[in-house]
């Protein structure tokens, strides 16, 4: 229960205006498991709502220039930057995320996602082709598709949910977006920005509200002919039935069970620390961590060692405490799901170095009964175990040996993802031949986590369909035409 204090209630906006909503949801802060805030249970009628107005708002915004635009969405970015901080702080304590990641992961780069696409809007060119022997010439255009239904996840909200936002205002198009009902509120705090950076009311739309519910009744509209989607597998495929009839534009952002690879050359003072980071940042809660760490077997007990002492550092703390590495995780149900994985490695004869079962944690009396687990690395394990096969989407990795480069490509590519992969050699003719043999839409080598964001980013396999960037996310967001003119 909530106590005394005050609950902070959030509202839907719609057509510019903030409104309320005739039933609400509890929201809990993950780091004492009380609830917090309240959150609009919108349906059918709020989804009615917004997209009347973002289909009225449309042939307006899509109008003006990219130029026009671009200097809006650029002061979306100077307005988010100056409340970094109180971004920030709210961030941390909707997610049970540390506030130093929200501070310097989470935020900037929202911020940087508007900048990103305020400049990149600028510089998309069509392609133009001739065929004198017929006396004619081919050209394309690009016009934005109309109302984007963009649906986000919980465990990056504002990078996530700006991520699909800016590419598709940048593009002409207007929104209706729906966070998850986990982590609404600096979605909502993002609305108050809109308005003073002079985005015109119904051009951006935010509904909040569960899935089955609100995020339906978006999906299932006739009126949104795209939906941009980031989530789990599950979710997808339902979006992908209700898309269907419609023949909408589906852009999938999936989950992964990503492979670190690393041979016997690599450097491990500085893959060590890294492949730490990869497994258990954002408490292991981001489609790209490591969840599979192959490690040839010449090196395989020194590194062991050394990466279990490295791990034992990772410290769990509450999320605004300056030395914690892993703030809790999101929410009771999924603690109790990452821990099960844990159970069952246990049942099937694993061994537990470190972490869940075998270490104890230190938390304030207030956080007692908030979601926090401490980061645990499995060893003896099967490839097909489930903790091998499944995404955990939590601050658990295993570590199991391999022989050869031939070996463990096989191996790193059997499972039904493939979202991101990390390999660590010295030998350069190796990454290269190892990243091109991985079933995977990105491959990092010797870092995790270095973003280029005018290059694809998606997943293969389960993993997703679509890839969004630069011009990626420009091509999704515009529909284009082929046009033919004999002189
Ligand atoms: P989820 O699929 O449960 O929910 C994602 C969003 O979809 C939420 O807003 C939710 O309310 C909504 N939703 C749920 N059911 C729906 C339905 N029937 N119709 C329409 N919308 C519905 O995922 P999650 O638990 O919020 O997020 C974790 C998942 O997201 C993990 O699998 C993770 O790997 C994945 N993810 C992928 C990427 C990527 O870029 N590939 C990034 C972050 C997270």
């Amino acid at each position: 229960m909530a106590g005394t204090k005050a609950l902070l209630m959030l509202e839907n906006f719609i057509d510019g205006k903030f409104l309320p909503c005739s039933s609400y949801i509890d929201s809990y802060d993950p780091s004492t498991g009380e609830v917090y805030c309240r959150v609009p249970n919108s349906g059918k009628d709020e989804i009615e709502a917004a997209v009347k107005a973002a289909r009225e708002a449309f042939p307006g915004w899509s109008s003006h220039s990219p130029q026009e635009r671009s200097r809006v969405l650029n002061q979306v970015a100077d307005l988010l930057e100056q409340s970094l901080e109180e971004f920030a702080q709210a961030e941390s304590k909707d997610q049970g995320k540390t506030l130093a990641l929200a501070r310097t992961m989470d935020i900037p780069r929202s911020v940087q996602n508007f900048r990103f696409f305020a400049s990149s809007i600028l510089h998309h060119t069509s392609e133009c082709t001739q065929m004198d022997h017929l006396g004619c010439m081919h050209y394309t255009v690009r016009a934005p598709v109309g109302v984007a239904g963009l649906i986000s996840p919980w465990n990056l909200p504002l990078y996530l949910l700006t991520w699909k936002i800016a590419p598709a205002i940048a593009a002409g198009n207007t929104v209706v977006a729906k966070p998850s009902e986990l982590t609404s509120v600096t979605a909502w705090m993002l609305c108050t920005l809109l308005d003073k950076a002079g985005v015109p009311p119904g051009v951006v739309n935010i509904v909040f509200g569960t899935g089955p519910r609100v995020g339906e009744a978006l999906v299932s509209h006739p009126e949104v002919p795209l939906i941009s989607f980031t989530g789990s597998q599950p979710t997808a495929q339902r979006i992908t039935q209700l898309s269907a009839p419609h023949c909408k534009k589906l852009s999938l952002e999936l989950g992964g069970k990503n492979p670190a690879i690393i041979f016997e050359d690599a450097n491990l003072d500085e893959c060590i620390p890294a492949t730490v980071r990869s497994s258990f940042a954002n408490q292991g809660e981001i489609c790209l961590c490591t969840s599979r760490i192959f490690v040839q077997k010449s090196i395989y007990t020194e590194f062991l060692k050394r990466f279990v002492e490295a791990t034992r550092k990772w410290k769990v703390g509450i999320p605004s405490d300056p030395l914690a590495s892993m703030g809790a995780l999101i929410s009771k149900a999924h603690l109790e799901k990452v821990r099960s994985y844990v159970k069952r490695a246990l049942a099937e004869g694993a061994q537990i170095w470190c972490g869940e079962g075998v270490d104890k944690l230190n938390l304030p009396a207030r956080s007692q009964a908030g979601y926090f687990m401490l980061p645990t690395v499995i060893t003896d394990i099967k490839d097909e175990s489930c903790c091998m096969t499944e995404e955990i989407f939590g601050p658990v990795t295993c570590v199991v040996p391999f022989d050869s480069e031939e070996e463990v490509i096989e191996r790193a590519n059997n499972v039904k993802y493939g979202l991101a992969a990390t390999v660590w050699s010295s030998n350069v003719g190796r990454v290269h031949r190892v990243a091109k043999k991985l079933q995977s839409g990105l491959v990092w080598t010797n870092c995790w986590l270095i973003r280029e964001l005018n290059l694809p980013f998606g997943g293969m396999k389960s993993s997703g369909i679509g890839r969004e960037g630069a011009k990626d996310s420009y091509d999704f967001f515009t529909e284009i035409k082929t046009i033919t003119v004999k002189h």
